[in-house]
C-alpha cells in the first residue's frame, strides 16, 4: 500500500540520466531512501525536479520485507512549501544544510522521530521568516539531541564522577567538554594526554537543562559545541561544518562593519 505523508528532502543524488535517489525524512516513518524514476524527464509526472531541503507531500512505497533492495519507490511529489531565502542567503543556506545533515546522521532509516521532523520544519519556516539563523539552529540542535536521547550529562564529571554544579565550583568558571567521553570534566580533573576538549560556559549547560532563552553569543558557542559533539558521536566530520563556519565568519564580519561606529552589545545572529 502506498504511503502518503509530509516529507523533507534531506539528500538527493543522480541515479541515471533521468532518475534520482532521494533521502526523504518523513514524519511517520523516519528516513526513507526512495527512487524517483524519470523525475528528470521534461514531462515527468513529478512536474519538475525535487529540490534539496524542499518540503512536500510524498506518495511512496517501501521495499517489501523479503526484498533484497533497501530502496523504496517515490510515486509522486507535491512540493507544499518553498524557502527562497536558502538560495539567496549564505548563512541561512548553511544553517539549513547543517540541520539536514544532523537529522540524516543522527536518526536511522525507518526510525520515526516526529518531534525532530517538526523541529526541522519549524527551523525552515523560521529561516524564511527572517529570524536569527544561528539562534534557531541552536534551538533545533537542542530539540534534536533531546528527542533522540543524546543529551550529554553536564552535571557529573566524566572522570571523577563528582557533581560539576556551580554549588561545587565557582559559577564564573566554565567546564571542559571532552568529546571522546561525551561529558564534562570538573575543574579538578585534567584531560588525558592529547585528549580533545572544548571549553564551555555554564550558560550553555543552562540553555540545555533549563530550556532558557538564547542570546546571539551563546547560540554561537552552542552551535560550535554541537558540531564538535556530534562529530565525536558519529566518528567523522560533518560535510556541512566547514561551510557553516565560513558563513558564520562572513556574517560576523558584516555585522561588525554595520555596527560601527557605535558599539554592538550583542550580535544578532
Ligand atoms: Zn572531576
Amino acid at each position: 500500500m502506498p504511503i502518503s505523508e509530509l516529507a523533507i528532502c534531506l539528500r538527493r543524488s543522480d541515479y541515471s540520466e533521468t532518475s534520482l535517489v532521494v533521502r526523504m525524512m518523513t514524519r511517520e516513518h523516519g528516513q526513507a531512501s526512495l527512487m524517483a524514476k524519470g523525475v528528470k524527464r521534461p514531462k515527468s509526472r513529478f512536474g519538475g525536479s525535487i529540490d534539496l531541503l524542499s518540503v512536500g507531500q510524498a506518495v511512496y512505497s517501501l521495499p517489501r520485507e523479503n526484498s533484497v533492495s533497501t530502496m523504496g519507490l517515490l510515486m509522486s511529489w507535491d512540493q507544499t512549501e518553498a524557502y527562497p531565502c536558502l538560495r539567496t542567503d549564505l548563512l541561512r543556506h548553511a544553517v539549513a544544510l547543517t540541520a539536514a545533515e544532523l537529522l540524516a546522521r543522527l536518526t536511522e532509516e525507518l526510525d520515526p522521530h516526529p518531534a525532530s521532523f517538526d523541529a526541522m520544519i519549524r527551523l525552515l519556516r523560521e529561516l524564511q521568516g527572517g529570524e536569527p539563523p544561528v539562534r534557531r539552529l541552536a534551538e533545533f540542535g537542542r530539540a534534536l539531541l533531546t528527542d533522540i536521547g543524546l543529551t550529554p550529562d553536564f552535571q557529573t564529571c566524566a572522570h571523577c564522577g563528582q557533581p560539576t554544579g556551580p554549588g561545587e565550583f565557582p559559577a564564573a568558571r566554565g567546564l571542559l567538554f571532552a568529546g571522546p567521553r561525551s561529558g564534562v570534566l570538573c575543574p579538578r580533573c585534567q584531560p588525558g594526554p592529547g585528549e580533545s576538549t572544548v571549553a564551555i560556559s555554564r550558560n550553555l549547560q543552562q540553555f540545555f537543562i533549563e530550556n532558557t532563552q538564547i542570546t546571539g553569543r551563546l547560540a554561537l558557542e552552542f552551535v560550535r559545541w554541537l558540531v564538535y559533539y556530534v562529530q565525536h558521536q558519529i566518528g567523522r566530520e560533518l560535510n556541512s561544518a566547514a561551510t557553516l563556519e565560513r558563513a558564520i565568519a562572513a556574517a560576523l564580519i558584516a555585522h561588525a562593519r554595520s555596527a560601527q561606529p557605535t558599539d554592538s552589545h550583542d550580535n544578532d545572529k
